[in-house]
């Protein structure tokens, strides 16, 4: 069977054999008995920066590297001699200098005699795909000398679960445990090993939320994960003993020094309930004999006194948010705030102050933390006013965020430049004069929603009144059954 159709003549198959010449990717070269050039596609000029015009008839020694030259001829004499067809690698100088390394393919054409008459070489440029293999070993070292120079335990898992790479703070933290009996490690079996519940891995590896786990050696390790690209996943360990130790014994001195203040206030009480009283008294039964300036003198110790023992009680409110056992329970809001109410009669009474109740939904909570916090927010609300008739409007939804409650005043509102200061403890705005207070109250909110883990905060500008936001999370865990 012809393989080209009897419509092509020779003329047709010599433009042919040409242009496919010139358009492959593949350089060709080839060489006469003389081995000089006879032909040097456009490949060839493109690996080369040399013209054909400028390489046929010569022969091929500028292409050669200096030290490759004697090799090469000998490449050259060994096809010559007819031992084809053969493959080898070399290098090419382009006339730029630079160096580029060529797979050729190298086969003769024969005369009917048996002797070679050229020599072809059909060569792939190599030089791109060399150089992207240097380049990853380069990254692959890089990789390894960064993960090895640090204190992070550090493994990465390819995509279906075992150890690709790993440094030698991996192999210290867990020694003799990194690798199973076939040599192997398997994601899943060192995270099962450690922490037992796989769901819990599931968490650090898609939230990324950090888990902890003990060690043998009494240790405590944070692990973290992260996928990385090509579904690969990697863990970076922790150790964080030194900080566990450092916090267990801050939280110890805190519990201490909270302890200590406690008691100290609450050792307080008792001589200040005496000067009162034995002033009161002295008062009565010598006031009418006294000048006015005495009298005045005796209104400041009384005033001192008194602000003293609100100072006591406030703070001794806001140490017991932590010192007293607190059980977590479902709360009905409305009634909550009804009870609140009535404990604020006097001051809703003198301020004629109205309390509008929005949606009450209930909360999973602890009841007196809720009670206390709905009392300083509504205190505050009727307090913080220009002497206007107080409107507050308390409300509770279950929103996206958790449970949110809210408590939205028309009074003298807050520069948001304080919004933050203003729930830490002795932080006031305004003098005593204008506004009675110690500064407390916003500061045992705010620690009562901590213990819930959630958040509070206010939005206000100045003369718009302001509305206290404070979001909880809906449903209680049970870590937190027990605040
Ligand atoms: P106190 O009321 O005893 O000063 P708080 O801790 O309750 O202490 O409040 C801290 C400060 O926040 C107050 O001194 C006041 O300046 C500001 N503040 C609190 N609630 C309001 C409010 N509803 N409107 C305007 N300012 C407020």
């Amino acid at each position: 069977m012809p393989l080209v159709a009897e419509s092509f003549d020779r003329d047709d198959e010599l433009s042919f054999l040409s242009t496919v010449l010139d358009t492959v990717d593949a350089l060709v070269i080839a060489l006469d008995r003389d081995r000089r050039i006879v032909r040097f596609n456009r490949a060839c000029e493109r690996a080369s920066g040399y013209s054909a015009e400028e390489m046929l008839g010569e022969e091929p020694w500028m292409l050669v590297p200096k030290e490759e030259r004697r090799a090469f001829e000998l490449i050259v004499d060994f096809l010559l001699a007819g031992n084809v067809p053969y493959s080898v690698e070399t290098h090419w100088q382009a006339k730029d200098g630079s160096r580029r390394l060529i797979a050729w393919t190298n086969n003769a054409i024969v005369s009917d005699s048996g002797a070679v008459q050229y020599v072809i070489g059909t060569g792939i440029d190599k030089t791109g795909q060399r150089d992207a293999e240097e380049q990853a070993r380069r990254n692959d070292r890089l990789l390894r000398g960064a993960i090895d120079n640090t204190d992070a335990g550090i493994v990465i898992f390819d995509a279906g679960g075992l150890a690709a790479i790993w440094n030698s703070a991996f192999e210290a933290m867990f020694p003799g445990h990194a690798l199973s009996n076939d040599g192997s490690l398997h994601l899943t079996d060192h995270l099962k090993e450690r922490i037992g519940d796989l769901d819990d891995a599931a968490d650090i590896l898609g939230a990324g939320s950090p888990i902890e786990f003990g060690t043998a050696g009494e240790r405590t390790i944070r692990c973290s994960g992260r996928r990385v690209l090509g579904g690969g996943t990697i863990l970076v360990h922790t150790d964080i003993s030194d900080l566990k130790q450092a916090q267990a014994a801050l939280e110890k001195t805190n519990q201490e020094l909270e302890q200590f203040a406690y008691l100290a206030l609450h050792d307080l009480k008792e001589p200040l309930r005496s000067i009162t009283g034995f002033c009161e008294l002295l008062r009565e039964k010598h006031g009418g004999d006294l000048d006015a300036e005495s009298n005045r003198y005796f209104d400041f110790v009384t005033d001192g006194a008194n602000r003293l023992t609100t100072l006591v009680q406030d703070l001794l409110s806001y140490a017991r948010v932590d010192s007293e056992d607190r059980k977590i329970g479902r709360i009905d809001c409305r009634e909550t705030l009804e009870e609140v109410i009535r404990h604020l009669e006097s001051e809703i009474r003198q301020s004629g102050a109205e309390i509008e109740a929005g949606p009450m939904s209930p909360v999973w909570a602890d009841h007196a933390g809720i009670r206390l916090l709905l009392s300083n927010l509504i205190g505050n609300a009727i307090k913080y006013q220009e002497g206007g008739r107080p409107r507050v409007r308390v409300a509770a939804e279950n929103r996206p965020e958790g449970w949110t409650l809210s408590v939205k005043d028309n009074g003298i509102g807050i520069d948001p430049r304080h919004a933050d200061r203003i729930f830490e403890p002795f932080k006031r705005l305004h003098t005593r004069q204008a506004f009675p207070g110690s500064g407390i109250g916003l500061a045992i909110c705010k620690k009562i929603v901590d213990r819930h883990h959630g958040r509070i905060w206010v939005e206000s500008a100045p003369g718009q009144g302001a509305t206290f936001y404070v979001a909880l999370p809906t449903r209680p865990s049970e870590d937190r059954a027990n605040l």
